[in-house]
């Protein structure tokens, strides 16, 4: 018998204030939605696509994301419960990020190179992973997202307020686009 693909849902865009508020941990009697919603974001950020996403940007505020970083085109998802990060590097390093709930708009984000996290898998197990490169940023970019920080918020007011005007324009752009057809 195959299984229906996982729904999915709808991204929430900035600067939505979901995305803003800090989500809560995942507790035991969690783990039936965390069963339905784990697949649904998996197919949401596949779709999107992007190599991230966070329960929040979905509107679900609980300590929950997702990643693929999809190395040499291969999936090695990763779905992290209540995730912490427990050390980070002194060395830092700067790297180009963006944002499924801030659509096309990219900046620069320095951030420690190197991370440890502590999470627990799909399967309720816990875990710890040492990441540097892209996995460090985008594991803090995710963890972010669960504190109600965006990576806009990693820089400077002049920036940020020109991508959120920016954002907000393409976002009325695609509203009157939408309502004219
Ligand atoms: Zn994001």
């Amino acid at each position: 018998m195959a299984s229906k693909p996982a729904e999915i849902l709808p991204i929430l865009i900035a600067p939505d204030p979901v995305l803003k508020a800090p989500a809560r941990p995942v507790a035991t009697e969690d783990n039936d939605a965390i069963r339905v919603l784990l697949p649904r974001m998996f197919a949401t950020m596949y779709r999107a696509p992007g190599i991230g996403l966070a329960a929040p940007q979905v509107g679900i505020g609980l300590r929950v994301a997702v990643i693929d970083l999809m190395p040499d085109e291969k999936p090695q998802p990763f779905a992290l419960i209540n995730p912490e990060i427990i050390a980070v590097s002194t060395e830092l390093a700067t790297r180009e990020e963006g944002c499924l709930s801030l659509p096309k708009q990219y900046a620069d984000v320095t951030r420690p190179a190197m991370v440890k996290v502590r999470y627990l898998d799909a399967h309720g197990a816990r875990q710890e992973i040492e990441a540097d490169g892209l996995l460090a940023t985008c594991l803090q970019h995710e963890i972010d997202h669960l504190n109600g920080v965006l990576f806009v918020d990693h820089i400077s007011a002049l920036k940020r307020n020109m991508i959120m005007r920016r954002l907000a324009k393409d976002m009325r752009v695609l509203r009157e686009e939408a309502a004219g057809r």
